[in-house]
């Protein structure tokens, strides 16, 4: 009897869960995971890790070659997808070869937007998603004094973080009147700028760059309000766009391609997981791309169970993201921007220690929160959160930390 064929395009957190999944599930089909990289799957979560030197390149490795075979996976790396015809259920590949399916998983993760000013720079403006981008970055910061970062969201504070070295001078510089402005309130992103800014980094926000161009040794940046800039290298972190153009013309996309519960596309037998995915959320009912490692993990191990002929389905997403510089954390979960107009805001401070939280209700449940510095409880709060729990009779005991949680358990179990 032929085998059937499950044929995965991504290696990354998402890919590699599913193909975990399928296999513990389903032993006897043929499991191929395709990547555009020629590595074994590794995190990119840690590239920061890695450019501050705190990590060899070898320790962003989560799998070896090994792996794959002991799983009976057969693995294709430095192979590029280039397209996906349904309705033959074939994937193409660059120099025209193809391979059949009969369940696809998409998990080509996501690309990193650029500048639309930087063609013939390139050399030296750079962005980080993948190992190779990391090691051009690391080559090019040794000959680098006065770097930019374009973007304040979180991989672009953690790139900040990695490259802050004595005697190197880096300004941000975001569109945005904030920092974070796709995770926190105006109030928090202050704080935390203010943290950053202690360390010699300079904030130019509420502007962009409208051109680059050469100048002498440098590169000059030319801003929409004027601004001159002379740096020798720039990092771009205006965040990430889902890597859907293989599917595009073929199952429903939107930001990223639009999943169900069980994460199958609008065409059953293509899944999608991972940062490509635009999956449910459990606190608007709408559909958002998670990009996060935990997300992409539970996403992939979804598909893989249903690839494999199980009933799994994952019934909603909460966000969820930590910011850990500079010795200190930021957590960000939920709507962590209070942005609803019923929501009702829990804050709590120390201003001594530089300690900050803010909890965010909606009908006496927890739909977000922001802790700044003390973040133990992370994991219980998203609990909560996930549980949309009544919490009124313990929200005096909510704004405080470290939060009196036996109590309110107690009280919840
Ligand atoms: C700098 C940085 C810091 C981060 N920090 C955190 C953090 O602290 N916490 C957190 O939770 N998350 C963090 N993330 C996000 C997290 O790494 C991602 O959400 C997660 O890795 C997504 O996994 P994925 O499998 O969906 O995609 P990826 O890991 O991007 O994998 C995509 C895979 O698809 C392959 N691929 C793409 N296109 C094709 C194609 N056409 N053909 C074949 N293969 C293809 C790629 O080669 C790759 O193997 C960070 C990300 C970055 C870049």
């Amino acid at each position: 009897m032929r085998k059937k064929r499950q044929v995965i395009i991504g290696n990354g957190a998402a890919g590699l869960s599913a193909a975990r999944a399928l296999r513990r599930v389903d032993p006897s089909s043929a499991v191929t995971i395709i990547s555009a990289e020629s590595y074994p799957a590794y995190s990119p979560a840690l590239l920061p890790y890695y450019l501050s030197g705190r990590i060899k390149e070898s320790g962003m490795f989560i799998v070896d070659l090994e792996f794959y075979r002991r799983n009976g996976i057969e693995f294709m790396p430095g192979r590029e997808a280039t397209a996906v015809d349904a309705a033959r259920q074939r994937v193409t590949f660059k120099d025209g070869s193809w391979l059949e399916y009969d369940n696809l998983l998409v998990a080509s993760g996501g690309s990193p937007r650029r500048l639309n000013s930087h063609d013939g720079y390139m050399a030296r403006v750079l962005t980080l998603r993948t190992i190779n981008d990391a090691r051009k970055i690391l080559d090019t910061a040794r000959r680098s004094r006065e770097i930019l970062v374009s973007g304040a969201g979180l991989a672009g504070l953690e790139v900040v973080h990695a490259l802050n070295r004595a005697g190197r001078k880096i300004t941000v510089m975001a569109k945005s009147r904030q920092i974070l402005s796709r995770n926190t309130d105006p109030e928090t992103a202050a704080l935390i700028q203010k943290e950053i800014e202690k360390t010699g980094v300079k904030f130019l926000l509420g502007c962009d760059v409208t051109e680059i161009a050469p100048f002498k040794d440098k590169i000059r940046i030319s801003t929409d309000n004027d601004e001159r800039l002379n740096v020798d290298m720039v990092i771009v972190g205006k965040g990430v766009g889902a890597n859907i153009q293989i599917v595009k013309d073929q199952v429903k996309t939107d930001r990223g391609i639009l999943v169900d519960e069980r994460m199958r596309t609008s065409i059953p037998n293509i899944y999608a997981a991972g940062d490509v995915a635009q999956a449910g959320s459990l606190l608007t009912g709408g559909h958002e791309v998670f990009a996060n490692w935990p997300s992409a993990c539970f996403e992939g191990e979804v598909a893989g169970l249903n690839m494999g002929g199980r009933d799994a389905r994952l019934p909603g997403e909460v966000a969820y993201n930590i910011l850990p510089v500079y010795g200190w954390s930021a957590a960000f979960m939920g709507d962590s921007m209070g942005s609803r107009p019923a929501i009702e805001v829990l804050r709590w401070s120390d201003e001594k220690n530089g300690r900050y939280r803010k909890l965010f209700l909606e009908n006496n449940r927890l739909v977000g929160a922001v802790l700044f510095q003390e973040i133990a409880d992370v994991g219980i709060i998203l609990h909560l959160i996930n549980r949309q729990a009544d919490i009124s009779p313990y929200k005096d005991k909510l704004a405080s930390s470290p939060i009196r949680w036996g109590k309110v358990l107690h009280h919840l179990f």
